[in-house]
């Protein structure tokens, strides 16, 4: 066998080989197919250039030339193919503008006679090439054979023009492959094009040689697409490791994807899903299999929102309950989208399942708790509406269960209160802090038919994904408000007794009290009688003892009124009272008493002293108890060392009441003296300071006893200054 034999037969044998490989590789590479084209093209063109070198006459000869057309336009689609995919920027106007010319070349090679390029073939003559001796032809060369150039032409200016403006895009990848393949296409077809101008002209007498720049071009080709090869199957194995990966985030978190392909209504799952819904593998599942693993009631629901979400803008949002067999109820909540196709028909929605059930289930076990709690519990977001109410709330309120959901928080507020409470919310959302019961004030609520009931209200910030809560603890302290007023009551039914009892005490001194101006009225009296029955009448001296008898009366008058007023039996009025007057109104009662027992008493009252906000009665009642006290206290001293001394002083907002005594002082245990039926005294009652202190501290005030440095003992009453000063 000759050189030439054995390399054609070679070059043959590897562009079949090669066309086989591009072939099997055209599933990953898309080049591949444009590649397997020009080899098989190549193989064509080989095997009617050596059969022209052998070709036994010259009829045979052309029509083996006339027969390799035929690969040569197959193999120009080819490079055009090529380029236009791989390069993605050939202009497609010019490659198919070339592809026509060679079409019609190939029209008139097979119209004319022998073939397109030669006119007459009129022998054979042998030649030395590759050391071997091969046929060319003596022949006329036809003029057709420009527009065959030309055709060759315009594939170089396409393939050159495309290269040149994938180098412009100026990415090193981009200029390898124009220089690579560009370069290559451009010589190769320059190369061919050279040839068949030196052997049509009959420059050169050489065999047609086509197929070996081509089989340069071809390797190049190869190249090119076996790295696009390279590169696809390195992009299939990262994406199959983004694959496990996003298989395996999913695994960790509980994510199911599942797809209802809308066209056969079926449904196709990953193996996490049909674990979830209890599918088999393998199992074809439909809609309806899909719907009804899920809770019964749930299906319906979920039938809908798939319906909706395909007519709608396509998003799809659920929650539902799988029950699988054998296993625990599980919640589920999906999201879906669906994929529409250009005419907007659905194709199918791809889905997106999440467990949710643990966290369902701490809903569900805050709803237990808050609708098992003896309170109202109230949950609004930021704008005021009522997401979540319990059913002691809703019985509060006067409201069916779910009634309030979606309402305005201001509905349970009464309408005088609605703007403080509606204006305080802005500000809560920027800085939320918990409130204590009702920060401290009392507040109203209102039902739902207006009327309105005291609540004490905590209010605590919770964060949620749908920004900060506000959960709302109200207790209806209607029945203790009741019980506290009914406790006053009993208060002063009490404090009435007690005060009748210690001015029993003070009948005897009363008595004198009154006594002493009725006799001195008496005595005026009868001296006026006297002088209205001389002749003439002192009238002078009448009318000064008719002014002494009215002054006499108005003391005893004045007396009377003391004790209907310490008598009467009232309900407490907090008034602005001035401790001084107190004391001056005390001591008027008192003064004949402790005058009678040997006590002297003195008073230190504070100028400017502010005023309290108190009950003038109840007031009076704890002076006295303590005056009365601090005289009994001086009785086992001797005449003359029984002293009592009362004093009034402001310090710090705090206005003071001081008794001070001579006497016995006080047992060890002093917080005994304020129990009540606590008493050392034969016909005491043991009430009199337990009294005072539930007075004192109705009045926000504190009562204490101390022993005095010199002896004796000290009683402080301390009540807070109301803010109008003393006139
Ligand atoms: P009563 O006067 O009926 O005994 P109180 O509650 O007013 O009831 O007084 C209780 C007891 O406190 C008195 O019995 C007395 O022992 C004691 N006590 C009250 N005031 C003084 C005082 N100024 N000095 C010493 N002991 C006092």
């Amino acid at each position: 066998m000759s050189t030439v034999q054995i390399l054609w037969q070679t070059m043959i044998g590897a562009c079949l080989m090669l066309a086989a490989i591009q072939w099997l590789a055209r599933s990953s590479n898309k080049a591949a197919p444009w590649v397997t084209l020009l080899a098989l093209s190549i193989a064509g063109i080989a095997a009617g250039e050596l059969a022209a070198m052998y070709a036994p006459t010259p009829e045979y000869f052309g029509r083996t030339v006339r027969w390799i057309h035929l690969p040569i336009y197959t193999a120009f689609v080819a490079i055009v193919g090529f380029v236009d995919w791989s390069f993605g920027t050939g202009r497609r106007w010019l490659g198919t503008l070339a592809l026509s010319v060679r079409m019609v070349c190939l029209a008139m090679n097979f119209w004319f006679y022998p073939n397109l390029n030669h006119e007459k073939i009129l022998g054979l003559r042998e030649i030395h090439f590759l050391g071997s001796s091969v046929k060319v032809a003596d022949a006329v060369f036809s003029q057709r054979t420009r527009l065959a150039e030309a055709s060759t032409l315009l594939l170089l200016v396409f393939a050159f023009d495309a290269s040149l403006r994938l180098w412009s895009k100026g990415d090193p990848d981009s200029k390898r492959r124009a220089l690579l393949m560009g370069g290559g296409v451009v010589i190769f077809i320059a190369t061919a094009l050279l040839q068949g101008v030196l052997i049509h002209t009959g420059t050169v007498p050489m065999p047609y040689l086509i197929s070996l720049p081509f089989c340069l071009l071809l390797a190049a080709m190869g190249y090119e697409s076996s790295r696009d090869l390279k590169r696809s199957a390195a992009m299939a194995a990262t994406l199959r490791e983004n694959a496990e990966s996003m298989q395996l985030a999913a695994n960790t978190a509980r994510i199911a994807f599942w797809q209802w392909n809308i066209a056969d209504n079926s449904i196709s799952m990953d193996p996490r899903g049909r674990q979830l819904y209890g599918v088999p593998a393998q199992a074809i599942v439909t809609l309806d299999d899909f719907l009804a693993t899920l809770h019964p009631d749930d299906r319906e629901p979920t039938r809908r929102e798939l319906d909706a979400a395909v007519k709608g803008d396509g998003s799809f949002h659920a929650n539902y309950r799988v029950v699988v067999p054998a296993e625990a109820r599980h919640w589920i909540e999906a999201r879906g989208k669906v994929e529409y196709d250009p005419h907007h028909k659905p194709l199918r929605m791809r889905t997106v399942s999440i467990d949710v059930t643990e966290r369902q289930m701490m809903h569900e076990r805050f709803r237990l708790s808050v609708d098992s709690s003896p309170n109202g519990v109230v949950l609004a977001n930021a704008e005021g509406s009522i997401l979540l109410t319990n059913q002691r709330a809703d019985e509060m309120f006067g409201f069916a269960p779910g009634e309030l959901l979606g309402q305005s928080a201001d509905l349970l507020v009464p309408e005088r209160h609605r703007r403080a409470s509606g204006n305080s919310r802005p500000g809560f959302q920027k800085a939320p802090r918990a409130l204590g019961m009702s920060g401290g004030r009392e507040r109203f609520a209102r039902r739902k038919d207006g009327s309105e009931f005291p609540v004490e209200i905590s209010i605590t910030p919770v964060e949620s994904p749908e920004g900060i809560l506000i959960l709302s603890v109200i207790v209806d302290i209607s029945a203790r408000r009741e019980a506290e007023a009914e406790a006053r009551r009993h208060r002063d039914e009490l404090a009435h007794v007690t005060r009748v009892t210690t001015l029993s005490e003070l009948s005897g001194s009363l008595a004198h009290e009154l006594n002493q101006p009725l006799a001195i009225i008496l005595a005026n009296a009868q001296a006026a009688q006297r002088m209205l029955a001389q002749s003439p009448p002192d009238l002078v001296e009448v009318k000064e003892i008719l002014s002494d008898i009215v002054d006499e009366d108005r003391r005893a008058g004045e007396v009377i009124q003391r004790l209907r007023a310490l008598l009467k039996r009232g309900e407490t009025q907090m008034l602005p009272v001035s401790f001084n007057d107190i004391v001056t109104q005390v001591l008027h009662l008192t003064h004949t008493d402790l005058l009678g027992r040997g006590v002297t008493v003195s008073t230190d009252l504070a100028d400017d002293l502010p005023l309290v906000s108190g009950d003038r009665v109840q007031l009076q009642q704890i002076l006295l108890n303590l005056v009365l006290n601090a005289a009994e206290a001086t009785m086992e001293k001797p005449g003359g060392s029984r002293h009592v001394v009362i004093s009034t002083s402001e310090k710090d907002g705090i206005v003071r009441l001081a008794v001070r005594d001579s006497g016995i002082g006080l047992p060890e245990d002093i917080e005994r003296l304020f129990e009540p039926f606590y008493t050392t005294k034969a016909q005491g009652l043991g009430m009199g300071l337990a009294i005072c202190r539930s007075i004192v501290a109705a009045h926000g005030g504190r009562l204490r006893a101390e022993p005095h440095a010199e002896g004796g003992a000290v009683f402080h009453l301390d009540i807070p200054a109301t803010v109008q000063e003393q006139a």
